[in-house]
């Protein structure tokens, strides 16, 4: 059902995975949508000609490229801040710069980016981060950098969802659990291990995660604000 007709819609980080889920039930849904891609050209043109929506590139890393493509959207209704890494390792090994570039990536981009779009974002818009159930819970080792990243996800939405709530703009973030992506492929290494955290057994598809973020950003979730949407197959029970 076209319910996002003339809504407009930017995903940051649309061209793979579960962003490019967003891309396709948001356009479904009728909403005028632009997403952002980092280095994928390819997948986002593919994506861009399945699906009508516009590909833009842009790095997330640098804040000033995401809020100039911001300003250049004009009024949004909706952003959805999805793009994000995972550098996962032993703290006392790992690069710092890489780091710190996934804070850029995680954190920095998702903050300045929705205050950016919440400037010019109508009475009753949308923000939602993809946050990850890691906020909640780290249950291995090699997390901590990414845990950190995702619980920064949290407060920030509970702090803008004060902030914009005047204006009837929600703030929510979507918690994935493990999600069948080149990010975290359903066959890979960790396979095992994340699942046995899990009460049903098995990676999330991404068009499950876009049905969350489809209702979080509709007509029917205008008093949902303010939270945290887990989605992980009990991975945090
Ligand atoms: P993928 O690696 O499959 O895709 C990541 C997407 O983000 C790509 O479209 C990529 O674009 C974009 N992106 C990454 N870095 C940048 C950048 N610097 N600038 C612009 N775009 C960028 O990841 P997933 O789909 O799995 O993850 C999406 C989100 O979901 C992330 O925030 C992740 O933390 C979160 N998540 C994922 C889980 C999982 O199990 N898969 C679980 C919990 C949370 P491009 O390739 O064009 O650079």
């Amino acid at each position: 059902m076209p319910v996002l007709d003339d809504k407009k819609a930017l995903i940051l980080g649309g061209s793979r995975g579960i962003g490019a889920a967003i891309v396709e039930r948001l356009t479904q849904d009728g909403a005028d949508t632009v997403f952002t891609y980092g280095g994928s050209t390819e997948a986002a043109r593919t994506l861009a000609d399945k699906t009508g929506a516009r590909a833009v590139q842009a790095d997330s890393a640098d804040r000033d490229a995401v809020a100039s493509i911001i300003k250049d959207q004009g009024p949004l209704d909706v952003l959805v801040v999805n793009a994000g890494v995972a550098v996962l390792g032993d703290p006392l090994e790992q690069d710092p710069d890489a780091i710190d570039h996934m804070i850029d990536i995680n954190v920095r981009s998702p903050y300045h980016a929705a205050v950016g779009a919440a400037r010019n974002m109508p009475n009753g818009g949308r923000i939602v981060m993809i946050g990850s159930v890691n906020g909640d819970r780290m249950p291995f080792p090699g997390g901590a950098g990414y845990a950190l990243t995702k619980s920064a996800v949290q407060g920030m939405v509970r702090g803008l969802a004060r902030d914009f709530g005047e204006r009837g703009i929600t703030v929510n973030s979507v918690q994935p659990g493990p999600v069948d992506t080149d990010l975290n492929p359903a066959d890979g290494p960790m396979k095992e291990m994340m699942h046995s955290f899990m009460a049903i057994k098995r990676h999330a598809r991404p068009d499950e995660i876009a049905a969350m973020v489809a209702y979080l950003v509709g007509p029917e979730a205008s008093i949902v604000t303010g939270a945290q949407h887990t989605i992980d197959g009990g991975f945090g029970a």
